[in-house]
């Protein structure tokens, strides 16, 4: 990697940080903020989970074997990973700093416990979490899904409730937004980091 400057290169780096629970839309929110802002890229991350058939390698995630996982872990290729469900989840380093040079958006869509890793490494960044509607609505897309059945969608239902309090309490998201609306939610998502990047830009009051 070089510290190389490109004619394309400015100093309006920012890295965001998208959490929410599972089932909150949290993923279309994400690539529909990347599309809307130019040179916004997303982090895409390593996982030991198994790929499904919606999956792309390379694109969605670095679908990576166990012994890899720990290979890079101790190499300290990760700015910060977590296990979740019993697979491992990590965000190379790497492209996130090489873009962040370049004055990118940099997107990690990562759960409460890599954000807080992240934040406690890099307390500039911008953290933005997405909440359900309602628990009634919560429960609802989580069965919408029909990927489960109903005892692991009462587990998914209380992990998820658990997971946006631990948000809440942990000090790292700068807005909560809810998803009432996927096309709204993004729009709001890309007014409130244009509005960070301006307050940015503009220095300390
Ligand atoms: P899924 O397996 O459904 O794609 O993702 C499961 C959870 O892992 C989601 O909450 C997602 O945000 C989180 N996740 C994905 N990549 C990373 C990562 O690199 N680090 C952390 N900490 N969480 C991740």
């Amino acid at each position: 990697m070089s510290a190389h400057r490109l004619p394309t290169d400015t100093d309006n780096g920012l890295l965001l940080i998208i959490s929410g629970p599972s089932g909150v839309g949290k993923t279309t929110i994400t690539r529909g903020v990347e599309r809307s802002i130019p040179g916004a890229v997303f982090s895409v991350s390593a996982t030991t989970r198994a790929k499904t058939p919606v999956d792309v390698e390379g694109v969605d995630y670095h679908f990576v074997s166990d012994e890899e996982f720990e290979r890079m872990k101790s190499a300290g290729e990760f700015l910060e990973s977590a296990g979740i469900y019993g697979k491992k989840y990590g965000t190379p380093r790497g492209p996130v700093d090489e873009q962040l040079r370049r004055g990118r958006l940099v997107i990690l869509e990562i759960d409460v416990q890599g954000a807080v890793q992240v934040k406690a490494k890099m307390p500039e960044a911008f953290g933005l979490y997405i909440l359900p509607p309602s628990d009634e609505e919560l429960l609802r897309r989580l069965q919408d899904r029909k990927r489960e059945d109903a005892a692991k969608i009462r587990q998914r239902f209380n992990a998820a409730k658990e997971e946006i309090a631990a948000a809440k309490a942990s000090g790292v998201y700068d807005v909560f937004l809810v998803n009432d609306n996927l096309e709204s939610t993004i729009r709001e998502a890309v007014g409130r980091v244009a509005d960070e990047r301006a307050r940015r830009a503009r220095g300390p009051a």
